[in-house]
């Protein structure tokens, strides 16, 4: 049986200096978080606010369990939009993961799937892996409506005529009301939210051919993350203040090793 690599992705987002940084980099690759004689190490992807890719990036260099990520891209490859990032140029920077969706974009920027799905196909076109961030606010758990809000939201969010460009995808579910919270659903309930993902990606015209990868955020910590990475079909984890201190963060990478 072929052993699938975890995916753990770091997001810091607005968070820590430069120097701040490259400390916590020191720290988490002072040696390998997990046991000698592993044999499928996780991939882990850190994803600096946009000023620190470069200096990060070239820190990663060389590693072959890290890699560079950024935490959104803008919807147009080139031209006068001020204080936007493309994908364009963050393939120059070297990076291989991309975050987009996320609910503090779609809350505090009026994201709409729309949009979302114009950052998908940028990243798609400069090799840049996206990950979709999708999840249910509260009022849509307590009302029954995750499974259809996962839906619309991959249904929007890939909803683009770009055969030939589609590679790779990774969505990471994110309940929102999970999301720095310290409250998580059950096993169950995130097990049958990535089965539910799973199936409608593969039945999607465009990404039938690929093979998603799906992820679970918020509030993983240390003392859950090995219990929900177990869990059937979950492929790795997407850690927002836990990657921050680099002995929460081992632990995690470390609780990836099945
Ligand atoms: C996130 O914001 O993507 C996230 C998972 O945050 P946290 O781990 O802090 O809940």
């Amino acid at each position: 049986m072929q052993l699938v690599r975890k995916l753990i992705v770091g997001n810091w987002k607005m968070n820590g200096t430069l120097p701040e940084a490259q400390s916590l980099i020191r720290q988490i690759t002072a040696d390998k978080p997990w046991p000698k004689n592993t044999d499928n190490p996780p991939l882990v992807v850190l994803c600096p606010s946009h000023p620190m890719i470069h200096p990060v990036a070239m820190m990663l260099d060389g590693y072959d369990w890290l890699t560079i990520g950024a935490q959104d891209c803008y919807t147009q490859d080139i031209g006068a939009f001020t204080g936007d990032v493309s994908a364009m140029i963050l393939q120059s920077l070297g990076v291989k993961y991309c975050i987009v969706g996320h609910s503090e974009r779609r809350r505090l920027h009026n994201e709409t799937n729309q949009v979302i799905a114009q950052k998908i196909l940028c990243c798609q076109k400069r090799q840049i892996t996206p990950i979709l961030c999708i999840g249910e606010t509260i009022d849509e758990r307590n009302k029954g409506a995750t499974s259809a809000v996962l839906e619309q939201q991959l249904q929007e969010s890939l909803n683009f005529e770009v055969t030939n460009v589609v590679s790779s995808l990774v969505v990471a579910y994110e309940p929102v009301w999970a999301i720095g919270t310290g409250k998580i659903p059950s096993k169950q309930e995130i097990i049958f939210a990535h089965q539910h993902i799973r199936k409608i990606i593969m039945q999607h015209h465009l990404y039938r051919r690929i093979t998603p990868v799906i992820l679970y955020g918020g509030s993983v910590k240390p003392d859950n993350a090995a219990e929900i990475v177990c869990g059937d079909g979950v492929d790795g984890l997407l850690v927002g203040g836990a990657s921050l201190k680099a002995s929460d963060f081992r632990n995690i990478i470390a609780a990836c090793i099945q």
